[in-house]
């Protein structure tokens, strides 16, 4: 008898019994569950209590190598931190499609032997591409499609053996990374990390390293250094990239180093790749992955590094599903399996700072700009005496700068973090704001799907004629700007400079993105708007002038993370001027000149930022140096959300019973999401306490009705 966990949602693993032959812990099975075959794991002995005469065999094991026991504990461990049920953290452990399938072959194609009995033209065109590309192998498409041929002319040369048809498995092994291949001649800062962070392979033992560097300083160069070394010992390395739309460009960094391509694993990735990611992490034909936060989970066979690029980004917190960090699961992943972890920023959180800072990690600093890259120099632009008019939100100050370089033949970045055209259309006649019917959210104005959009629930409704609440024709009227109508105010302003929008919803794909990140890294714009993706990591080598256009935006708001994100957002923006060789400007616009966290950036004294901001939230036992969990409950029902609320404020016994307050309950900030109303707990804690344990013993007080939801979030991020 064997107990196999199953991605069912069960509140236990069920007992089977074995097959004949046994089978090993972890093993990858099918078994029968009511009427449908599921998938599981072994996940341990069998544990009886139940009539064994009765218990239904498992029904086959699958063809891929078990379930490692390190990573059976890495799901045991997210799923008591997150508090997740274990089933849930298995279905993210087998996000392959046709794990269960027996390994599936392909028809190739080769060189035969002989002459057909007639030559044609198609005939002797198959055969010439044939010879052409020597022993390679060619899928009937392939071939046909390069031979320009039907495939029935193959078909008819198979038939007299003159091509060959053979079977071959159809997920190949990747392609093998020469750790050495591109080896470039780093500087003797960049040397001396490179060595820090390859001697902590000799060791063979964990450890975190922040690597710490401006942008442009080669942080990405010294950390291939540590994939190279990695590969040296023959153990799997993975890359953790906050955005897909960055992939194809590190991709070609990799080839360019290592000679051949990575594997891939992010949502953008085709279901037969998907597959092959899988099973070749599994069986150890992948060495290097590329990928998104979910990538943690893949199957690795020996794991020994994990880089976690621009681990500041927001977007390595999961925020649907399984609600955890990327950054920190990466930690722990590397921990249980005495894996490197290396975190790289130019602007790290607070968390990792601090870790940092109490010797937990080690860190590494990078100070220089690669080359004869110089930082640029910042300025604020004080806005107050402007005296813009309502429609318009380019300052004289930095509409000279960019025209300076217009003429200089350099590009400009106008930066604003706000999508669409405008986030707010009111009612010129009555004053009504259009809202989403199903948030508590507005309707944002997207002229170029000529659409209003809630950038909460994703529902979208043509622009109307008249206005929803007096029905007035003609009044509505956008307020505020996105990066839409700063477009549209950039090209009246410059009409004749090449303006190029970068925002993550105006590309229909990857490719498409892609491309026109290429196309503007090549020259073929003067001035780019771009909203936060452009913040990513992108290199453009012409830019040289960076306008921020509302430095103050992220400073609104009650988040605790509110100055550290304007800090870390407004330096990663200015850090994509003046890459090359040129020296960059970066210009903050701003009502707020004076306040901290914009002195802070004006000043580039990163240290004394954190070593304030750390102050501040030291002395209000708050992240990092203090515990949180964020409980949201939703339903339709109002009155049922907020009464299960104030019941579970009222029974903080188990929370009581380790120092930790609940504050609450109060209306989320979003306090409304698809017709869901929603409520919001704060639970605060200090740090080394059983958090979680407590937390579920206070919730499970309480009966849910069907229709509530409610989920825990430790250590929140976003507090919607
Ligand atoms: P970061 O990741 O810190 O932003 P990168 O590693 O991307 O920096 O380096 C910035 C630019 O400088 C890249 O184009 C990179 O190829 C180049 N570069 C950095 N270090 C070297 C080096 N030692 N030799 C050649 N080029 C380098
Ligand atoms: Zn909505």
């Amino acid at each position: 008898m064997v107990a196999v966990l199953t991605t069912q949602p069960l509140d236990r693993p069920l007992d089977y019994k074995a097959p004949a032959g046994g089978c090993f812990l972890g093993a990858f099975v099918e078994v029968p569950l009511g009427p449908r075959r599921v998938i599981g794991v072994v996940w341990g002995a069998g544990l009886g209590g139940f009539d064994l005469s009765k218990a239904r065999a498992i029904s086959r094991i699958l063809d891929v190598p078990p379930m490692a026991e390190e990573m059976r504990d890495f799901l045991k461990k997210v799923s008591s931190y997150t508090i997740t049920p274990l089933p849930q953290m298995l279905r993210l452990a087998t996000r392959s499609p046709g794990l269960g399938d027996p390994p599936s072959m392909r028809k190739i194609y080769r060189l035969g032997a002989g002459e057909p009995d007639r030559q044609t033209d198609a005939r002797q065109r198959v055969l010439q591409v044939l010879q052409e590309y020597g022993g390679l192998a060619f899928t009937l498409k392939e071939l046909a499609e390069t031979a320009g041929v039907s495939s029935s002319v193959v078909k008819g040369l198979v038939k007299q053996g003159v091509v060959r048809e053979e079977n071959s498995p159809r997920d190949l092994p990747y392609p093998h990374l020469e750790p050495d291949f591109g080896k470039v001649t780093l500087s003797a800062e960049q040397d001396a990390a490179a060595k820090q962070l390859r001697n902590a392979f000799e060791t063979g033992q964990y450890t975190t390293t922040l690597l710490k560097g401006v942008t442009g300083s080669g942080k990405t160069e010294v950390y291939l250094e540590a994939v190279s070394a990695c590969l040296k010992k023959g153990r799997q390395a993975l890359v953790l990239l906050p955005e897909i739309a960055l992939t194809a460009e590190f991709l070609d960094r990799v080839e360019r180093r290592f000679g051949a391509r990575a594997a891939e694993w992010h949502s953008g990735v085709t279901l037969t790749e998907r597959r092959r990611c899988w099973r070749m992490v599994a069986e150890g034909g992948a060495s290097l992955i590329v990928g998104a936060r979910s990538a943690l989970y893949l199957p690795f066979r020996d794991l020994g590094l994990v880089v976690v690029d621009e681990e500041h980004d927001t977007s390595y917190k999961q925020e649907d599903g399984v609600l955890y960090s990327a950054r920190d699961m990466a930690v722990l992943r590397a921990s249980l399996c005495s894996a490197q972890v290396i975190l790289a920023s130019a602007t790290p959180s607070l968390e990792s700072w601090a870790n940092a800072e109490s010797g937990k990690y080690k860190r590494i600093d990078l100070t220089s700009r690669f080359g004869a890259a110089e930082l640029p120099e910042m300025r604020a632009i004080d806005m107050r005496p402007e005296k813009l008019p309502g429609s318009r939100w380019i300052s004289d100050p930095l509409k000279q700068a960019v025209q300076s370089r217009i003429q200089k033949g350099e590009q400009s970045l106008l930066f604003i973090n706000r999508r669409g055209y405008a986030p707010v259309t009111i009612c010129r006649a009555c004053g009504h704001q259009i809202g989403c019917d199903h948030c508590d959210a507005r309707m944002v104005e997207h002229r170029f799907l000529k659409r209003l959009v809630c950038h909460q629930c994703g529902e979208s409704k043509p622009m109307p004629e008249v206005c929803p609440s007096c029905e007035v024709e003609g009044r509505l009227a956008p307020v505020g700007p996105g990066v839409e109508r700063l477009a549209e105010e950039t090209a009246e302003s410059f009409p004749d400079a090449r303006v190029a929008v970068l925002s993550s919803d105006l590309f229909g794909s990857a490719r498409a993105l892609k491309e026109q990140i290429g196309k503007i890294a090549a020259g073929e714009a003067d001035i780019i708007i771009g909203t936060q993706l452009v913040a990513k990591g992108h290199n453009f080598p012409l830019l040289t002038l960076v306008g921020v256009i509302d430095a103050d935006l992220g400073l609104q708001g009650s988040d605790l993370r509110a100055a550290e994100r304007t800090f870390q957002l407004m330096r990663q923006v200015a850090g994509r001027a003046g890459r090359a060789e040129k020296k960059g400007a970066a210009l903050l616009q701003t009502y707020q000149p004076e306040h901290p966290v914009i002195r802070a950036i004006l000043s580039g004294d990163e240290e004394g930022f954190w070593q304030a901001e750390a102050r501040e939230r030291e002395a209000a036992g708050v992240p990092p140096y203090g515990r949180m969990a964020g409980i949201v409950l939703s339903s339709p029902d109002v009155q049922a959300v907020f009464d299960i609320g104030a019941e579970l404020a009222r029974r903080d016994g188990p929370l009581r019973a380790i120092d930790a307050q609940v504050f609450g309950p109060a209306p989320a900030p979003i306090a409304r999401i698809r017709g869901r109303h929603r409520v919001r707990l704060l639970v605060k804690a200090a740090k080394g306490v059983p958090l979680q344990q407590a937390l579920v013993k206070w919730v499970g007080q309480i009966r849910q009705p069907h229709n509530l939801r409610l989920s825990i979030d430790i250590d929140p991020q976003n507090f919607f």
